[in-house]
């Protein structure tokens, strides 16, 4: 397939989804009936719609025959192909991958999860990954057979030969364009993308979990920095020679701030808390020193944001995690302290906020990093791995 480039491109993707519209919105249709809701050519309409059905994006499923009026040859009605996967979102997480899967219009037609064990190596969470995609076709009939691109979120940071491992599996199975990149920088794109305003342009997504990471949307695109550590705030130092961290370093914000650190900080202070789920009932009765604890962690995580709202200046901050939704002083506390660092500056206070989305954001967002008509993505590098027949972007 011969790819087109440049200003050609992009209007020819601009007229594509329109003509994918179009379809959404009213269902079947005739290429005369595309033309003029599109306001494109005939032979514009035609070139588009044959494109998307070598493509299997949509399919032919009637004629015109019946509602005809006049002489003539019946018309073929066009319509998605509501089976027909064209992106697949993939994310993995520490103990579960999440898979999305989107039609031409962009809409989710699959989801589901599947947990494997944290400690399970490579091999068995890309089975069990495959697994679930199998699982996701038999049950909802969705099919694989068309699909343009998959865009995989991994944890951690700057494993290029693992990124490259992945791509390199999953173009193979499916011959589609494979992009991977960090999860947590995935989720964050799905933040803006979801975000209230439609114009977030200046971002910063930091999840407080298993560790501590983040992402930054900046200028209205996802940013990666030099080498992909754009927006890792979790390594920051809060605590100079403070608890050793799995980076090497003592007293990083993950330290601090992450699940682990916060649990493991109340056993010490005499609050047996092991999960999460023992933090809440602590946190629903109110007690003092699991209160201390998230604040003392709030404040750390509010000390490194509002630093780096005074070299981004954006206009949200979002914070992610399970943590965030079960214990609100973390966030309280989060929000006062970046407050206190940017009281200086009139009117730049930037909106914090919980996370929208859930555990799929990653999924969600690897994803929308497909969608390449988004403006977020404009520029955008990340491993991009071809197949022999499709290019990527
Ligand atoms: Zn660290």
């Amino acid at each position: 397939m011969a790819t087109p480039s440049g200003v050609h491109a992009l209007v020819r993707r601009s007229h594509e989804e329109r003509v994918l519209r179009v379809l959404r919105q009213n269902g079947a249709q005739s290429r005369n009936e595309i033309a003029s809701r599109v306001g494109l050519s005939r032979t514009t309409v035609s070139e588009i719609t044959s494109d998307l059905l070598v493509r299997g994006a949509i399919k032919v499923v009637d004629t015109d025959a019946v509602e005809r009026v006049g002489s003539g040859r019946p018309a073929e009605r066009l319509a998605l192909d509501p089976g027909s996967g064209q992106y697949m979102g993939i994310d993995f997480g520490h103990r579960r991958v999440n898979v999305v899967v989107a039609d031409a219009a962009h809409d989710v037609i699959a989801s589901g999860t599947s947990r494997y064990d944290e400690s399970a190596q490579w091999p068995e969470r890309l089975q069990t990954a495959l697994a679930l995609i199998d699982r996701l076709s038999a049950d909802t009939g969705v099919h694989y057979g068309a699909l343009q691109a998959i865009g995989i979120g991994v944890p951690g940071w700057g494993d290029h030969s693992r990124a490259d491992g992945v791509a390199e599996l999953f173009a193979e199975r499916f011959h589609a364009a494979v992009i991977v990149d960090n999860n947590v920088r995935f989720a964050g794109l799905a933040e803006a993308l979801h975000a209230q305003s439609d114009s977030v342009r200046d971002l910063i997504y930091l999840r407080l979990s298993d560790g501590v990471g983040g992402g930054l949307v900046v200028g209205g695109q996802l940013a990666r920095g030099h080498k992909g550590f754009a927006g890792e705030l979790g390594h920051v130092t809060v605590v100079p020679g403070g608890a050793q961290c799995r980076c090497g370093k003592r007293g990083c914000v993950e330290t601090v701030a992450s699940v682990p650190a916060i649990l493991g900080r109340c056993r010490e202070l005499g609050v047996p808390v092991e999960t999460l789920d023992d933090l809440k009932a602590a946190v629903e009765i109110a007690h003092p020193v699991v209160d201390q604890v998230l604040r003392d962690a709030g404040a750390a995580v509010g000390q490194v944001l509002g630093t780096a709202a005074m070299t981004l200046n954006p206009s949200e901050i979002v914070l992610g995690g399970d943590i965030v939704k079960i214990a609100p002083t973390l966030l309280q506390q989060v929000k006062a302290t970046i407050t206190y660092e940017l009281s200086w500056l009139t009117d730049a206070a930037p909106v914090v906020r919980p996370a929208l989305l859930s555990d799929d954001g990653g999924a969600l967002g690897a994803i929308a990093a497909l969608f390449h008509e988004s403006p977020l993505l404009a520029g955008y590098e990340a491993n991009v791995t071809t197949d022999g027949g499709r290019q990527w972007p």
